[in-house]
C-alpha cells in the first residue's frame, strides 16, 4: 500500500483506479502533441465532478503539491503538461453535455467535453457552438476556455471568450466559484468568468461552462482560391467580407500544400502550383453558392479556382488546411510559434520572415487570414530554436502584432511576455495571481515570466 499522503489523500478523493502513478500509464499524459515539452509528473489524477476536483485542489493544497490542469492535451505552447514532478489533474472524465436551452439558446458543459462531442449535441438541436478548428475531436471545453481557442470561424463568431457565458471553477484553495446563470445582463461586480478565459490554468481549475450557441447554417460553400500573392490574397478577403455569410478565410503557401498531398496522399488541387492558397467558406441559413460564386466573379487577382458545395466535397478543400499541423509533424518535430500582426503588415512580415529564417530551417507558414494569424512552424532549428523564436518574436513586437495570437503563451513564450504586455500590465497581472493562488502552485512556469 502506497504511504505517499498526497497519494492516500487522492485516493480517498477520487478512489485509487482514478489516480495513476505508473509512468507507461502516465505517459500519455506527460508527452504534448508536438513532442517538444514534457516532463514527468508526480502522479495523474482524474476526478468525475466538480466536487471530487474540488477535493482534489483541496488535497494538492494541503500537501503543497503543483497541479498541471489538463484536457484533451492538444495545446501547443506547453502549458498542459508537467516540466518534473507535478500533479496532472486530468478533467477529462466532467464529459456531460446537460440539457440544451433552446429559448437561450445555451448549454451547460462538462470542462472535459470534447468540441466535437459538444458539436454533436448542439447541431442535432438545430444549434451550433461559434467556434470550431481541426483538433476538434480531443481539444475540449475547459481547455479551449483556458487558452482562449480561436480557430476557423473568429471572423464570424469571435474567440471562444466571445461565445463563454459564464464558468464555474475551483481555485487553489479547493472552493468552488458558480457563475453558470447566463443571464445576458448581469452586472455585480468582478467579471470572474471573464478573468478565468486565456489563463491557461493558471488562477483556477474550470470544472463547467455556461456556453452561448448560434442557430446552425444549413447550406455551406466552399472556395479554394489560387492566388499570385499574399497582399491578393488579403485584397481578397477585405472583398468578401461583404458576405455576411462569409465564416472562414485561411490561408497556406505552396510548399505547405506540397507536403499535405506528399503526406496524406491527397491529389493536388489545381494543374500547377500558386505562391499562396486561400480556402473560404460561406454558411447560411439558406444555400449560399450564387452569393459566393458572384463575389469570386468581382475579384479579379483570382487565378484559378474551385468551388464545392456538396459536404464530401467540401471537406476534400478543407483537408487542404487541416492536414498541415499533422503533416507537419509528420516529418519532424516543429518549432510552432503562433503570431498575429495587422493585415496591413501581412505580406511584408512574411517576407522579411523569409529572409531571417530561409538559410537556417524549414519554415512552413499558414493560418487564419482574415485576424492576421500567421502559424510559423519551423523544422530543423536544432540547438538554434531560442535564437529564432526570439528573433521571430521580436519581428512581430516591432510591426505592432501580438507573440501569441490564438495557442497561448505557456511554457513556450512565458519569457518572451514583455514583447505584448507592458511592465504595468505584468504587474497587474502577478497582483491577480497572487490574489487566486498565493503560494503559485496552479501550473507554475506558465504564462507569467519567470520570477512570478
Ligand atoms: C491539429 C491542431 C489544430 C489546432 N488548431 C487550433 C486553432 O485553430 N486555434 C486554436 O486556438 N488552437 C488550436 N490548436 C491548439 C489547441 O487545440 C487549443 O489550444 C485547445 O484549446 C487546447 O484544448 P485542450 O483541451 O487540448 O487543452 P490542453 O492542451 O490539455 O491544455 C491547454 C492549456 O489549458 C489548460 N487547461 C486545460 N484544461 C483546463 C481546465 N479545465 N481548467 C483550467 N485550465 C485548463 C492547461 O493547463 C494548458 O495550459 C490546435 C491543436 C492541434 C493539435
Amino acid at each position: 500500500m502506497d504511504t505517499d499522503p498526497l497519494v492516500t489523500g487522492l485516493t480517498a478523493a477520487v478512489g485509487d483506479a482514478h489516480v495513476l502513478t505508473d509512468p507507461q500509464v502516465t505517459a500519455a499524459y506527460t508527452t504534448d502533441f508536438t513532442r517538444r515539452f514534457s516532463g514527468p509528473a508526480r502522479l495523474v489524477v482524474r476526478p468525475a465532478d466538480t466536487a471530487e476536483v474540488a477535493r482534489v485542489v483541496g488535497v494538492c493544497a494541503e500537501e503543497g503539491a503543483s497541479i498541471v490542469p489538463q484536457g484533451g492535451n492538444t495545446g501547443l505552447v506547453g502549458g498542459g503538461v508537467p516540466r518534473g514532478g507535478e500533479v496532472v489533474l486530468s478533467l477529462r472524465r466532467l464529459a456531460s453535455v446537460e440539457r440544451i436551452d433552446a429559448t437561450a439558446m445555451q448549454v451547460t458543459a462538462g470542462a472535459g467535453v470534447p468540441l466535437a462531442e459538444l458539436q454533436r449535441s448542439v447541431r442535432a438541436e438545430g444549434l451550433d457552438f461559434g467556434v470550431d478548428f481541426a483538433a476538434r475531436d480531443s481539444a475540449t471545453i475547459g481547455g479551449m476556455i483556458a487558452t482562449n481557442a480561436g480557430g476557423e470561424r473568429v471572423l464570424r463568431y469571435g474567440t471562444t471568450r466571445a461565445n463563454v457565458a459564464g464558468l464555474e471553477a475551483v481555485p487553489a484553495d479547493g472552493g468552488v466559484l458558480e457563475r453558470l446563470t447566463g443571464l445576458p445582463k448581469d452586472n455585480t461586480g468582478y467579471d470572474l468568468s471573464g478573468l478565468l478565459v486565456g489563463s491557461e490554468g493558471t488562477l483556477a481549475v474550470i470544472t463547467r461552462a455556461r456556453l452561448r450557441l448560434v442557430p446552425r447554417p444549413t447550406g455551406r460553400a466552399t472556395a479554394l482560391l489560387a492566388l499570385g500573392s499574399l497582399d491578393d490574397a488579403v485584397s481578397a478577403v477585405t472583398e468578401l467580407r461583404a458576405l455576411d455569410s462569409l465564416e472562414l478565410a485561411e490561408f497556406f503557401l505552396a510548399d505547405g500544400l506540397e507536403l499535405v498531398c506528399r503526406t496524406s496522399g491527397l491529389p493536388a488541387p489545381f494543374p500547377r502550383p500558386y505562391p499562396v492558397y486561400l480556402l473560404v467558406e460561406c454558411a447560411a441559413r439558406h444555400d449560399p453558392a450564387d452569393e459566393l460564386y458572384a463575389a469570386l466573379d468581382e475579384l479579379a487577382c483570382v487565378e484559378d479556382a474551385v468551388v464545392a458545395v456538396d459536404r464530401a466535397d467540401r471537406h476534400r478543400l478543407t483537408a487542404y488546411r487541416e492536414r498541415h499541423t499533422e503533416a507537419i509533424n509528420s516529418v519532424g518535430v516543429p518549432l510552432k510559434l503562433d503570431v498575429s500582426v495587422p493585415l496591413t503588415a501581412l505580406a511584408g512580415f512574411v517576407e522579411d520572415l523569409g529572409s531571417l529564417l530561409d538559410s537556417v530551417a524549414t519554415s512552413y507558414l499558414f493560418g487564419h487570414l482574415a485576424e492576421g494569424n500567421l502559424h510559423v512552424n519551423l523544422l530543423g532549428a536544432g540547438d538554434r530554436a531560442e535564437e529564432l523564436t526570439d528573433a521571430v518574436l521580436r519581428q512581430v513586437a516591432a510591426v505592432r502584432g501580438s507573440i501569441s495570437a490564438e495557442h497561448g503563451v505557456g511554457r513556450a513564450k512565458a519569457r518572451w511576455l514583455e514583447l505584448s504586455r507592458s511592465p504595468t500590465e505584468i504587474a497587474a497581472m502577478r497582483a491577480v495571481k497572487q490574489a487566486l493562488d498565493p503560494r503559485g502552485l496552479l501550473n507554475p512556469g506558465v504564462l507569467l515570466p519567470p520570477g512570478s
